[in-house]
């Protein structure tokens, strides 16, 4: 009998708050500071106009040496939306055929293209709004909207000059949490384990094997919108991680014809990745696990028993929900 069949995981919602008298102090941290707190003083801002085509886009994207870039309509002189990967990945999906056929509509079309009626019919969403926040509201609400709109890229937009002065991310949150909330009473939760405070998905992880295709895993990414893959073989055992941003290096060694290579090829010709899998196990506690995702500067732990198998995935989405949307009684 596995690990996880002999736990039960309790109530989380009911464990952190009964338990520890002091469960809302991060949330209390958060409420008290500002996006403006978290931006750093300066950073690379690039935007893109939405009539540029969107091969040029990612290029560019990769050139900077960015995740993602707000959109300006100059007809409507404002800001409409984000592209970030996701959407080259949606891309690649929508208009893939074979590694024989060249990809004609990532050159002719523009974003604004994409955005119309493709994206519509393809993803069936019409929701475009942009989602942004003010320099001055809490680092709570930035939370609040990455969770609740289930994005990962927050643009903090001054009221005043419209500017966008940074885009704010999770890792950028759990960040200033991890330097400046040790000036905090440590709540004793932080030293309880991911097993016991139930931290995480356990349930229907989306995994893919090492012998799939890069296509595959595309399905994947569009059909589940889960940000990584741990990548297994046929034990079930993990042995590297894909990430929605491994797929950019697609755009960077311009081989985005190919996706029909396996996963282990697509694995071996990333150039910018993390070495191994970075992993946790259920009796750690939530301290040793943030310690990790701060020093790795990765987005998520992949949950695994003492025989390598995948049992859950640690997100910085599921640490923010329990750690100050939980005791405020949000639910997302
Ligand atoms: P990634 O993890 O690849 O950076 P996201 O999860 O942030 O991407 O993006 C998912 C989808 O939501 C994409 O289509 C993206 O364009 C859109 N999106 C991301 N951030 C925002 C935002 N602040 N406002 C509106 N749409 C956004
Ligand atoms: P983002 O900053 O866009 O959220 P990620 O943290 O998802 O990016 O990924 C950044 C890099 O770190 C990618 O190359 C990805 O494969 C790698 N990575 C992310 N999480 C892990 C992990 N748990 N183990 C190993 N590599 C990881
Ligand atoms: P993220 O997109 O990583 O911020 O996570 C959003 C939610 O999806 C969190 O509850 C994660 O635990 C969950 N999640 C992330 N990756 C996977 C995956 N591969 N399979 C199942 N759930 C996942």
């Amino acid at each position: 009998m596995d690990l996880f069949s002999q736990v039960s995981f309790p109530e989380k919602k009911q464990d952190m708050q009964e338990q520890d008298a002091d469960a809302t102090v991060y949330m209390n941290f958060m409420k008290s500071h500002s996006c403006y707190d978290a931006i750093p003083t300066s950073c690379k801002l690039v935007i893109f106009d939405t009539t540029l085509q969107v091969e040029k886009a990612f290029f560019a994207l990769v050139a900077n040496g960015l995740r993602a870039a707000p959109l300006w309509d100059s007809k409507l002189q404002r800001f409409v939306g984000m592209l970030t990967i996701t959407d080259f990945i949606n891309i690649l999906h929508c208009y893939y055929k074979s590694p024989l056929v060249q990809m004609c509509e990532l050159e002719s079309h523009k974003i604004e293209t994409w955005r119309g009626d493709f994206q519509n019919v393809y993803l069936q969403c019409t929701n475009h709004v942009l989602i942004s926040i003010s320099p001055e509201a809490s680092l709570f609400d930035a939370i609040y909207s990455l969770l609740k709109y289930k994005i990962h890229r927050l643009p903090v937009i001054d009221p005043q000059s419209g500017n966008v002065l940074h885009i704010l991310t999770h890792k950028r949150i759990l960040k200033f949490l991890h330097i400046f909330g040790k000036k905090v009473p440590k709540p004793a939760f932080m030293g309880r384990t991911i097993q016991e405070l139930g931290i995480g998905t356990f349930r229907n992880i989306a995994t893919v094997p090492q012998t799939a295709t890069l296509y595959d895993a595309l399905s994947i990414f569009v059909e589940r919108r889960v940000s990584a893959l741990p990548v297994v073989d046929e034990q079930g055992r993990v042995v590297s991680l894909y990430s929605r941003f491994d797929v950019i290096n697609l755009a960077a060694q311009k081989n985005y014809n190919n996706l029909d290579m396996t996963m282990g090829e697509a694995v071996r010709r990333r150039w910018c990745f993390v070495e191994g899998v970075i992993k946790c196990y259920p009796e750690e506690t939530l301290e040793t696990i943030i310690d990790r995702l701060v020093k790795a500067e990765v987005h998520r732990l992949v949950l695994v028993d003492r025989a390598d198998v995948v049992r859950g995935i640690v997100s910085l989405s599921d640490l923010l929900q329990a750690m100050v949307l939980t005791p405020a009684e949000i639910d997302l």
